[in-house]
């Protein structure tokens, strides 16, 4: 599977915000949005113009960066969350949450959605006791989602733990961190999801 191996920092220095796409350095004075806080390049100092188009691709960009996927993953939940009922941008948003490795990150068993990624990859989730080792499954409402018995005692996955302490698991989730388990009480409603993009914006730019 494709994916973007370049530098994280420059992702959200070129959004301006912080993504917390590297676990605890992004919490430190090393982060690289806190450091040099322009966007990278050349141009990064001058003031780019604000056209209707450039502010839609910002938003869109910073949701595919945050979840860490390529133009053609997002392309697809963005066509998925068109055939839903609903306000489109709220199922796009819920599908991305959705994610085993979004899960398995917001349960706090990885310090970043990069790591669920590799975590999961890697045969160490379970999901409703069976494993699952492919990122983008879809948990639904009543799946447990839990450490691989034999994952259990992996450093990564104890520093994770200790790590995302700092993290409030969302209401939609409910933890177990003795058993290293987590259960999904329901998929997440907007107000759920903490991510700063205005998502009526990336539907706009999607539907020209
Ligand atoms: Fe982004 Fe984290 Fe790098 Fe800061 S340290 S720029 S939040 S990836």
């Amino acid at each position: 599977m494709a994916r973007y191996t370049g530098a994280d920092c420059r992702l959200c220095r070129r959004e301006g915000i912080k993504l917390f796409l590297k676990g605890d350095r992004c919490y430190t004075d090393k982060c690289g949005v806190e450091r040099r806080p322009f966007p990278p390049g050349m141009a990064g100092r001058k003031r780019p113009r604000d056209s209707e188009y450039r502010v839609q691709l910002r938003e869109k960009q910073k949701a595919k960066r945050t979840y860490g996927l390529l133009e053609k993953q997002f392309r697809n939940y963005y066509e998925i969350a068109t055939r839903q009922q609903g306000i489109t941008g709220e199922n796009l948003l819920r599908l991305l949450e959705s994610r085993l490795d979004n899960v398995v990150y917001r349960l706090g068993f990885a310090a970043s959605r990069d790591e669920a990624r590799q975590t999961t990859r890697h045969n160490h989730i379970h999901v409703n006791g069976k494993r699952v080792n492919i990122p983008s499954f879809r948990v639904r409402p009543g799946d447990v989602v839990a450490i691989a018995p034999k994952a259990r005692d992996m450093t990564v996955i104890k520093a994770a733990i200790i790590s995302s302490a700092r993290i409030e698991v969302p209401g939609w989730l409910e933890v177990d961190v003795e058993k290293l388990q987590g259960k999904v009480l329901s998929l997440p409603q907007r107000d759920q999801i903490d991510i700063p993009v205005r998502e009526q914006l990336i539907i706009e730019l999607y539907s020209k």
